[in-house]
């Protein structure tokens, strides 16, 4: 399988170079050249199959003969440890929980694939490959955990001080090992800036550095599990299925749409946004006119510029018309985030944290008569314990694994310049 930049489609590059870039030289997302379709027997057959199975037979041909089949099969065991359920809230409503991961936020399945990708392209190679990373959050500690221990990586992860929750910094700042973090005295768009200029400065070469946002396709594709794990479990109701995605940079909901072309039967995707709705209003308008982003409680979902919803147009070849037979997307604020918390709380017992939220407002639109409506509940509602216990007016239990974070000590080298940058990448390889 070949992947081309969406800004030129004769650029072409394999799996590896793709996951070993992220973005194409010419600054467009890779996009694989042509969708494999999964067989009829693959779906009839689907609630005997593991999730690792599943993901095996999904991703394969995405993959081809670049990582062989005990390798990647070792891959897709290390990334799946944990459980994806589907917890049934009324009749013919869902909640798909991704967040049993060790960050507890759903982009584990895509930190983790992505750095044992990673780590077998490396695998006998001397040299380091140095991943560095900006988070606002979420995305730091996922990508933390998923490269502790991998051979031959470093990962130096910067960001925002005192503008992470406490459960975040700990997550990001007490693995040791392979994972430095630097704290930044300014915002994520410093930290992010650094990391830019950090990646065309010829003087860091020598570090081989390397990103792991969210743009990659190593972390996009198997985020493509979600949905087959949903249908596999919900098929047994014989009746359709429609899934409501809490989307920021919409690369969640993306990998979902590429899952219904290779033959997935979902009959609806409806994209909730928080206040940050240009792609709500481009489905209005055909005008795609970002906005300032405003911070909003769902902050993982703070962007208005989102980088994969390029990948959602070519899947549907620019074609609006045909996008919008199966896609559709809204946005809600964050007094009707709280009062569906409340909601979910009140009536059901179900306690959801603000972008799980945001889904289950997502449901309230779908169209598709006698269907089951799914939300993806993307984290645990203890990673937002102020918002959510405020709502809600009660006080959550603290996880095993949170209370034994909070215990750990921080250890965090703190930077205030580009300079300092460059210092403390010199003192992690000295
Ligand atoms: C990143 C994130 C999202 C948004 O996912 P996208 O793929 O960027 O649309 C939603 N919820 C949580 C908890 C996240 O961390």
């Amino acid at each position: 399988m070949k992947y081309f930049s969406t800004n030129n489609h004769n650029i072409k590059v394999r799996f590896k170079d793709a996951v070993i870039h992220g973005l194409a030289p010419d600054k467009g997302l890779y996009f694989p050249e042509e969708i494999p379709q999964l067989p009829q027997s693959f779906f009839n057959n689907i609630e005997n199959l593991s999730d690792t199975e599943i993901a095996y037979t999904v991703l394969q041909p995405f993959i081809g003969d670049e990582i062989p089949e005990y390798a990647l099969k070792e891959i897709i065991n290390e990334t799946l440890t944990f459980d994806f359920p589907v917890v049934k809230i009324t009749e013919d409503l869902y909640s798909l929980e991704l967040f049993h991961g060790p960050t507890l936020a759903f982009k584990d399945v895509g930190a983790r694939f992505m750095s044992r990708c990673l780590g077998y392209f490396n695998r006998n190679s001397n040299e380091n490959v140095t991943v560095l990373v900006a988070t606002s959050g979420d995305t730091g500690g996922a990508v933390a955990n998923g490269f502790l221990g991998v051979k031959g990586v470093k990962v130096v992860i910067l960001y925002p001080s005192k503008r992470v929750s406490d459960i975040q910094e700990k997550q990001l700042t007490t693995l040791g090992g392979n994972i430095f973090a630097l704290e930044v005295t300014d915002t994520f768009d410093t930290c992010q800036a650094m990391v830019k200029k950090a990646f065309l400065d010829s003087s860091l070469q020598k570090y081989n550095l390397t990103s792991a946002n969210s743009i990659n396709v190593a972390r996009w594709l198997p985020q493509m599990i979600y949905y087959f794990v949903a249908y596999k479990k919900l098929k047994k109701l014989q009746q359709k299925v429609v899934i409501s995605c809490p989307s920021g940079n919409f690369g969640n909901i993306c990998a979902g749409l590429l899952a219904y072309k290779m033959g997935l039967p979902i009959e609806q995707f409806i994209a909730a946004t928080n206040a940050n709705n240009t792609v709500p209003r481009f489905l209005e308008t055909e005008e795609y006119l970002p906005s300032q982003t405003v911070a909003t409680l769902s902050n993982a979902m703070d962007v208005s510029n989102p980088s994969n919803f390029v990948r959602i147009l070519e899947l549907f070849h620019q074609n609006v018309p045909e996008l919008k037979s199966v896609f559709s997307s809204y946005s809600y604020n964050d007094l009707q985030t709280k009062k569906a918390i409340q909601e979910l709380y009140s009536k059901y017992d179900y306690v959801a944290d603000p972008h799980g939220a945001v889904g289950y407002l997502g449901t309230q639109k779908a169209t598709i008569p006698n269907s089951v409506k799914v939300f993806l509940e993307t984290a645990h509602p203890i990673k937002f314990k102020d918002a959510v216990e405020q709502v809600i007016d009660k006080e959550l239990p603290l996880p095993d694994d949170i209370s034994a974070i909070i215990e750990k000590e921080k250890k965090s080298i703190v930077i205030e310049n580009y300079e300092e940058l460059k210092e403390s990448l010199a003192l992690i390889y000295r």
